[in-house]
This record gives C-alpha cells, sequence and structure tokens, in this order.
C-alpha cells in the first residue's frame, strides 16, 4: 500500500471513524475523510495533518443525501480518479435498550442500510482496477447477527430466508425491512419475533451483513484484476457518542479490524463478518 492507494471513509469526522481515518493514514495511504458537515470536516482533517498526516483530505458526504453522494463520486473522480477502499462507518443508533418509535426505526434503517447500499452502489464504478483487489468494509454489529445469543430472529422462516445464498436477494431485503418497518407502525412487531433490545438498529445491521454476502457472490463474477472484496465486522462495544462513552473498548480497538479488512494483502476474502480479526458466524 502507498499514497497511490485511495481509502475514503464515511463518518471520518468523529468516533471510530476518525480513527479509522488515523489508522490508514499511519500505513502510508492517501484518506479522504468525508462527513455530513464540511466545516467539522475541515477541523478533523487538520487534527490529522497536525498529528503529521499529510496525505488527508475531507469531502462533504451524507450518505442519506443522493445529491450529496452524486457530487462526492464526481469530486472523487476527478481529483483521485477513483478509490482503492470504501470504510462505510457512518450510522446511527437512538436506542438505550428496548425503546423504539416508527420515526427513529426509519432513520435508522434508512442511514445504517439505505445509506450504505447508496455508497457501495456509488463507489464500485469508481474502483479502481488492481492485482490485490478493491476492498469494501461496512461497520456493522454482532447484534445483527441473525443467530446471535442475545439479538436472535425468532421467525425461522425468515431467518433461513436470509441464510440461503443462492435465493437471496436486494428485493428481499426491502421487503424484510419494509415488513418490519410496517409492524413497528402498526405495534405487532414485539409479537413477531424481532430482537427485543436494540430492535432497529439490530434489523439495520443484520440487513447490512447480509447485503454484504449479496453482494460478495454478485461481485465474484467480475474479472480477475477488476475484483472487489467486501466484507463487514462489528468494532465491539466501543467508547464513543454512539454509545454514550459507556462502551467497553476504545476507539484503537474498534477501528483495529476494519483497517485490518481494508489493508489485507492478497487474499480472497469476501462476505464474511468479522470480530477481533476472526471470522464469525452470522
Ligand atoms: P459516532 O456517533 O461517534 O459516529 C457516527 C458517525 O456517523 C459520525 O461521524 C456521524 O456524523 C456519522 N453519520 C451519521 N449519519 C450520517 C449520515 N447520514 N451521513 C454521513 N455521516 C453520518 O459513532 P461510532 O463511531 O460509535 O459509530 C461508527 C460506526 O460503528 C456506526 O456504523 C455504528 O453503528 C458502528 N458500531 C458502533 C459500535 C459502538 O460500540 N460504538 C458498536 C457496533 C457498531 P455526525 O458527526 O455529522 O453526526
Amino acid at each position: 500500500w502507498s499514497k497511490e492507494t485511495i481509502a475514503v471513509v464515511t463518518g471520518g469526522n468523529r468516533g471510530i471513524g476518525f480513527e479509522i481515518c488515523r489508522q490508514l493514514a499511519d500505513h502510508g495511504v492517501t484518506v479522504i475523510l468525508t462527513s455530513r458537515d464540511t466545516g467539522v470536516g475541515v477541523e478533523s482533517v487538520k487534527v490529522l495533518q497536525e498529528g503529521g498526516f499529510a496525505e488527508v483530505a475531507c469531502h462533504q458526504l451524507d450518505i442519506l443525501d443522493s445529491e450529496s453522494v452524486n457530487q462526492f463520486a464526481e469530486w472523487l473522480k476527478e481529483n483521485y480518479g477513483g478509490l482503492d477502499i470504501l470504510v462505510n462507518n457512518a450510522g446511527v443508533n437512538f436506542n438505550q435498550g428496548s425503546d423504539l418509535t416508527v420515526e427513529n426505526a426509519r432513520k435508522v434503517i434508512e442511514t445504517n442500510y439505505y445509506g450504505t447500499k447508496r455508497m457501495v452502489e456509488a463507489m464500485i464504478p469508481l474502483m479502481k482496477p488492481s492485482a490485490a483487489g478493491a476492498r469494501i468494509v461496512s461497520v456493522s454489529s454482532r447484534v445483527g447477527r441473525m443467530n446471535g445469543k442475545r439479538h436472535r430472529i425468532e421467525n425461522d422462516e425468515l431467518r433461513e430466508k436470509l441464510s440461503d445464498d443462492e435465493s437471496l436477494s436486494e428485493e428481499m431485503i426491502d421487503e424484510f425491512l419494509s415488513t418490519f418497518l410496517q409492524q413497528v407502525e402498526d405495534g405487532s412487531w414485539k409479537s413477531h419475533g424481532w430482537p427485543q433490545t436494540f430492535t432497529d438498529y439490530a434489523v439495520s445491521k443484520l440487513a447490512v451483513n447480509v447485503y454484504t454476502r449479496y453482494m460478495a457472490r454478485k461481485l465474484s463474477e467480475r474479472e480477475e484484476g477488476q475484483k472487489i472484496y467486501i466484507n463487514c465486522y462489528c468494532p465491539g462495544w466501543v467508547k464513543t457518542a454512539l454509545t454514550g462513552y459507556s462502551g467497553s473498548v476504545t476507539v484503537e480497538e474498534g477501528a483495529d479490524t476494519g483497517v485490518w479488512l481494508s489493508l489485507l494483502p492478497e487474499q480472497a476474502i469476501t462476505g464474511k463478518f468479522f470480530a477481533e480479526r476472526r471470522e464469525i458466524h452470522f
């Protein structure tokens, strides 16, 4: 990896995203730190530059806003010719337990799943060909595991459907999310086997995990030299604004597996879920 390697990080202005930017810059790659607030992004880049990392730039990017994503894509193409690494870090969580509102559920799913998907779709055409393969890494969560102990989906039929790689489709993920939102809206969600805590957040991250598997299969059809590897990971329970700084691990630890996955040497690992640099079945 060198400064010719271009890495884009969403939500790079704070928390795990900022630390991913710092660690990637420390490995000598060029980092595009994106932030939905331009001023905040400029300040964050300044901190990195003052810390000795010259190859860092920033750009406005709100993953909920198609116009913002398109403008960013154009700027990236014009100024850097594309990218090698995309880290989908931007995300939200409003719940601290079993509380759930329709408004928040929509926002969580729109941001964590549809925002991530929007970025994947916008960046794939800009990913540079390379022998090592381009990389997409999404910061997801263990609460989005299909068979997790505490956040398991109790609906066997749905679990089976989402586990079947052969029939998995984007429409199926859309359908599962709209069914969930419909049940949140009509108040029936509690009796339909969804995780009972961090519910909307868990569902949004489950969608990210399943989409990662789906996209890995789709991208595997690309020719040698044009390969793109896509994986996701759980950073642990990290001390950031998202957890009210109540996490048990530092941002340095939380960023580590994401940076490791972004920079893996030539290895065709794709469509997997990781934590602490180990693959976990989800
Ligand atoms: P923070 O709240 O500190 O950071 C979240 C980042 O996402 C901020 O930069 C925020 O920008 C950005 N963001 C939110 N919405 C958008 C949007 N629409 N467009 C662009 N950027 C957006 O949280 P963390 O650092 O903890 O979270 C980072 C990722 O890690 C998230 O995906 C989260 O779900 C995941 N994660 C975190 C865990 C933890 O324990 N902290 C555990 C498991 C997963 P702004 O500053 O403008 O709000």
